[in-house]
């Protein structure tokens, strides 16, 4: 007799700087990931026909009986209900890639797309830190900013999926220019990019007597401010105040809209720990309007950010798959 074949999803996290991608099954665990540079000179053709050789890889190279039952992918301004994404101002594709369609011709398998900060807070729910929460907020640093919004249990979707871009919310007026083509968005002082920036703003004296002088010509990255925060690095340390300050105050405008129990950091930046924690939560309740002073919970994502939110990808087409089997039980 055959052993039991089990099934699993793939599910795949399109960032703005890398691919993650991992095979999950039902119950959330992942049984493989790899993660492959989102290379914006290789067109989206070429691009989807590598992470599908990967994934083939990836399937192939593991040990017992295994089936994929459906991809799912999650990516910045994915749309659930036309599976395409849409204008994504962080990658280099046309306005409205096709998603779905791809690679569904690829793989002749069932398809969801997801907004990647949606996933992201789906995984969360599910398998992390707001598993008991009905009202929360996932916010997520990478690349630029996500955000994904539950409210009374459901994942707030808007008309096209797209509702929760925090990430393009007005921080500055007339600020720093977005590439989403509008200027002063949250992203542009609170991401990774953001904080970079934040950096190569700062006065030449300043930057002179920082241990990020060195990388200002082109290699510097979050992970390397955070290494110059922790070490001491006053202008690091007031990058990380800066990026805290301008999101502590956008944070707190967003409780007087949703009123959320929790508000979960997750991504690259989210990494930092406390050197962004504390002062967005500073900065939060300082500008908290009184009756909510208290009530809402601000911590970092406990699951390594790359499992969130490839695992909440995952869930989408479980979800999927479920409500397929129930209509056709
Ligand atoms: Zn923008």
């Amino acid at each position: 007799m055959q052993a039991d074949v089990m099934e699993l999803v793939a599910g795949i996290d399109l960032g703005g700087t890398d691919t993650k991608f991992g095979l999950v099954n039902r119950k959330g665990d992942l049984f493989a990931y790899r993660s492959i540079p989102t290379n914006p000179d290789l067109e989206h053709e070429e691009f989807f026909n590598l992470l599908a050789y990967q994934l083939k890889e990836m399937l192939n190279s593991l040990e017992g009986n295994f089936t994929l039952a459906g991809i799912s992918v999650g990516a910045p301004t994915g749309s659930e209900s036309r599976g395409t994404i849409d204008d994504a101002s962080n990658l280099n594709w046309p306005r409205k890639l096709p998603i779905r369609e791809i690679l569904h011709s690829i793989f002749g398998l069932p398809v969801t797309v997801s907004n990647d900060a949606n996933a992201a807070a789906v995984g969360e729910m599910l398998y992390g830190a707001a598993k008991h929460h009905k009202n929360f907020i996932c916010i997520t640093l990478g690349t630029g900013l996500g955000s994904g919004i539950v409210s009374n249990g459901q994942l707030i979707l808007g008309t096209h999926g797209h509702a929760g871009e925090l990430g393009h919310i007005t921080a500055v007026h007339n600020g720093r220019q977005c590439s989403c083509g509008r200027k002063g968005c949250l992203e542009t002082y609170v991401s990774a990019r953001g904080i970079i920036q934040t950096v190569l703003d700062a006065d030449p004296g300043e930057l002179k007597k920082s241990l990020l002088n060195p990388h200002v010509n082109g290699e510097l990255t979050a992970e390397i401010i955070t290494k110059a925060a922790g070490e001491g690095d006053e202008l690091a340390l007031r990058a990380f105040d800066y990026t805290g300050k301008i999101l502590g105050k956008k944070l707190a405008d967003t409780v007087a809209i949703l009123n959320p129990e929790l508000i979960i950091l997750t991504g690259g930046v989210s990494q930092a720990g406390d050197l962004i924690l504390n002062p967005t939560k500073k900065y939060m309740d300082e500008h908290l309007l009184d009756i909510y002073k208290g009530s809402v919970e601000l911590k970092i994502s406990e699951m390594a950010s790359k499992k969130t939110t490839i695992l909440g990808v995952a869930a989408f087409m479980w979800l999927k798959l479920d409500k397929q089997k129930m209509q056709s039980a």
